[in-house]
């Protein structure tokens, strides 16, 4: 069943999502070689306590940390741990926080220094395929539309979508009705109206779309391993439009001003 929000609980939506994509951006600052995963999920520990919010997906079904941390062939749900960051490496961030009742989702991937430019590229088209998404987040749309639009985007680029694992809507509860696959024809199933709130999240391939499990229980990896990208936000339909919650820039990180500027 999706439960679709009134504007009061988007509104408190809007702050879980946007400390949500406050800590990403501020984890964006501390991505260099050298630097141990532990490190940034320590920080986006620490930092959801400061602002308020619980990391949300520390203890969830049993995860060991607050942040997932995917490197490279690993598409999400990578564990932090004591490895480090390498030049030349790509890195995916998923955060979650739950805050004043309600969840915020997002994830990134990032270059660590100098990546071969497909690694960029492949970063490049997630973040395009959500954006080719969003375009079709409008009341009255199916939902496989966003799905057939990420898709398509995806493949033009050469690249191929993960199967495995969706988007989802969310709310008070992290994962909530309906699944939003990242793949599909379109004009099917439910359609959008005032109030969806969905994690958006396309996870791609830079080779083929099969996907293994390691050891851990946890960690999707490319069957090929061929490198995967992951971009995700938490977008809600309001009286405006698609909004995305968790889009804020880095600039909020950045330490207030002391002086205001002229005008
Ligand atoms: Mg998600």
């Amino acid at each position: 069943m999706i439960v679709h929000k009134t504007e009061a609980e988007i509104d408190r939506m809007r702050e879980s999502s946007r400390i949500t994509g406050l800590i990403l951006a501020e984890l964006e600052t501390l991505i260099a070689p050298g630097v141990r995963t532990q490190d940034l999920d320590a920080h986006a520990d620490r930092r959801s306590r400061e602002l308020g919010a619980r990391p949300a997906f520390k203890g969830y079904r049993g995860f060991p940390g607050a942040l997932c941390v995917s490197i490279n062939e690993e598409i999400i749900h990578g564990f932090p741990s004591s490895r480090r960051l390498r030049e030349g490496d790509i890195v995916s961030l998923d955060f979650g926080v739950f805050y004043d009742g309600y969840y915020g989702d997002a994830a990134r991937t990032f270059p660590v220094g100098r990546v071969e430019p497909e690694a960029l590229r492949l970063i490049r088209i997630a973040e395009e395929s959500f954006e080719s998404g969003l375009l079709r987040f409008v009341e009255g749309n199916h939902l496989s539309d966003v799905s057939h639009a990420i898709q398509s985007a995806v493949e033009a680029a050469g690249f191929s979508v993960i199967r495995s694992f969706v988007g989802h809507g969310i709310g008070q509860e992290l994962h909530e009705d309906p699944q939003l696959p990242n793949f599909g024809f379109p004009g099917r199933g439910p359609r959008i109206r005032k109030g969806l709130v969905l994690a958006v999240e396309p996870m791609i391939a830079a080779g083929r779309w099969e996907v293994d499990i390691l050891g851990d229980g946890w960690t999707a990896v490319t069957r090929d391993r061929s490198l995967a990208a992951h971009f995700e936000e938490t977008v809600a339909l309001t009286d405006r439009g698609a909004e995305v919650l968790s889009r804020v820039g880095t600039k909020a990180v950045e330490p207030a001003r002391k002086e205001l500027p002229y005008a």
